[in-house]
């Protein structure tokens, strides 16, 4: 093995570098099908959340209303008491202070049953509102299955197709001397969009145009060293783009990368190409 840069190492760079755009679009894809499936999921959960919520203040106004209701009873038990002991009273004194206490049970009994009548009508109100929210999550939590399925669908299409992007990558890899591939994952890591270019026949850089003195022009014509473009860094090469195998390239079901009609403006501002988590791996 040497290090001479061989016509056919600067085609697997170039296939490597299609490889690698095509595996960050189809990630960039991946991304948009998860905020897709989150934002499908979101109006059933609101809904449910506003539900529960609903449910645990309705079975606390009927806990507060029973719990009324008792103290009710008990008073009028003890009402019930005192009437007797004020056929039992031995002076007026007496009297007039059982009658006191008994006004006022008798005041505070009233009141007791008017905050249960307050509470119970609350809960008959509250009861109608949980009726049509109930009704408007179970509708929202039956759209969502079916349009999960869709995209679940796709997105395991997409998920293949990344898998099979990712074994060609490996195979094309295997023919590159480990100098190259070092210069090529290092280039292609940093950020950089184009690693590989064209060296064109009138002697400008295939990436930015620039023209390249005519002796470092020779030493890409030659294909002998990995020689890089002064002004904008790229590799250059006059070697042609080959093409992927066409089950590489073909287009996949439920794409939503251009799909902007609808309300995934959000997900595209978020998921959007260039974001710098693209290169993680
Ligand atoms: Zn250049």
């Amino acid at each position: 093995m040497d290090d001479r840069m061989t016509n056919t190492t600067m085609g697997s760079l170039r296939e490597l570098q299609k490889l690698d755009d095509r595996i960050k679009e189809i990630r960039n894809e991946v991304s948009l099908f998860d905020n897709r499936l989150a934002m499908v999921e979101e109006p059933a959960l609101k809904l449910e959340t506003e539900l529960s919520q609903l449910r645990e203040r309705l079975s606390q106004m009927k806990v507060d209303a029973r719990r009324l209701e008792r103290a009710a009873d008990d008073k009028r038990a003890r009402v019930d008491k005192m009437e007797a002991r004020l056929t039992r009273v031995s002076n007026l004194r007496e009297e007039a202070a059982v009658k006191t206490e008994l006004d006022l049970i008798v005041k505070a009994i009233a009141a007791d049953e008017q905050e249960a009548l307050h509470l119970l009508d609350q809960v008959k109100r509250s009861e109608v509102i949980e009726g049509e929210i109930a009704g408007r999550t179970r509708e929202a939590r039956d759209g969502v299955g079916p349009q999960q399925g869709a995209l679940l669908e796709s997105r395991e299409a997409f998920l293949s197709r990344l898998a099979e992007l990712r074994a060609r990558r490996l195979e094309v890899l295997e023919g590159v001397a480990a100098l190259q591939r070092r210069v090529y994952e290092a280039f292609y890591q940093s950020g950089r969009t184009v690693v590989v270019a064209t060296l064109f026949e009138d002697g400008a850089c295939g990436h930015c145009f620039g023209v390249i003195p005519l002796q470092i022009q020779n030493e890409v014509r030659q294909g002998e060293a990995l020689v890089r473009c002064e002004a904008c860094g790229v590799i250059l090469t006059t070697e042609p783009e080959p093409d992927l195998d066409p089950s590489l390239t073909e287009p996949l079901p439920g794409t939503l990368a251009e799909d902007l009609g609808d309300s995934v403006e959000s997900v595209d501002g978020e998921g959007g190409a260039g974001g710098g988590e693209d290169t993680a791996e």
